[in-house]
């Protein structure tokens, strides 16, 4: 599995293109201000694009999502319901930091978690993981040791719990059994900022010192 990041704009947001191996079956995940880089590589480089797969749908995670679309309009769309009205509210969320944000294609597939979703010969866990956003979902790839985790934990943080639908101890909470309970080597591609591990963050997150024996 190759996990390649396009990070960039006000909100320096990681979007993810993610190819299986040698297939060539590509998905893309968190669409944002660098999505016309990624519409570029996935089409130079002639990869077998299946999905848009979205962590959660805060403004800076899908502004790109119809620059993705537009490679393939039949590409489905994938988002937990209960992220929806989120979605459907991006002008909104623009307008609350001054921005200006065109609409965006719907979404046509909803993550169940527990489900698997699989493209080539790998596979996404859909895991559950509000808090920072009430349908926020992470994308586990045990066997290849790593997973996609959005805003809910960052290298030295956690992801905000002051915006409408954001709850500290339900994030918190989201940590710790989703994020947590992953083996320490599991590498965490986050929605902004530097990779790292569980088990780095398990001994130096400073948010989480306290709450395991190390
Ligand atoms: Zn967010
Ligand atoms: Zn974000």
């Amino acid at each position: 599995m190759d996990v390649r990041t396009f990070a960039g704009g006000d909100f320096a947001e990681n979007g993810y293109v993610v190819a299986c191996g040698d297939t060539g079956a590509t998905v893309v995940v968190d669409p944002g201000a660098s999505a016309d880089r990624m519409a570029d590589a996935i089409t130079s480089e002639g990869l077998d694009l299946q999905a848009i797969l979205l962590t959660h749908a805060h403004l800076d995670h899908i502004e790109g999502v119809h620059l993705i679309r537009a490679l393939d309009p039949e590409l489905p769309i994938w988002l937990h319901p209960a992220d929806r009205g989120w979605y459907d509210g991006i002008q909104q969320q623009a307008a609350m930091f001054g921005l200006h944000v065109v609409p965006q294609p719907a979404p046509d597939h909803e993550f169940v978690p527990g489900e698997s979703f699989h493209f080539g010969g790998c596979r996404f866990d859909v895991r559950f993981a509000p808090g920072h956003a009430p349908g926020h979902i992470i994308l586990v790839a045990p066997e290849h040791d790593l997973a996609l985790v959005g805003d809910v934990i960052f290298q030295g943080s956690i992801g905000r719990t002051d915006l409408p639908g954001g709850d500290f101890r339900t994030l918190m909470s989201s940590i710790r059994e989703q994020v947590m309970t992953l083996p320490d080597e599991t590498v965490l591609y986050t929605g902004h900022g530097p990779t790292t591990t569980v088990g780095r963050e398990r001994v130096g997150n400073p948010f989480l010192l306290g709450q395991y024996d190390v």
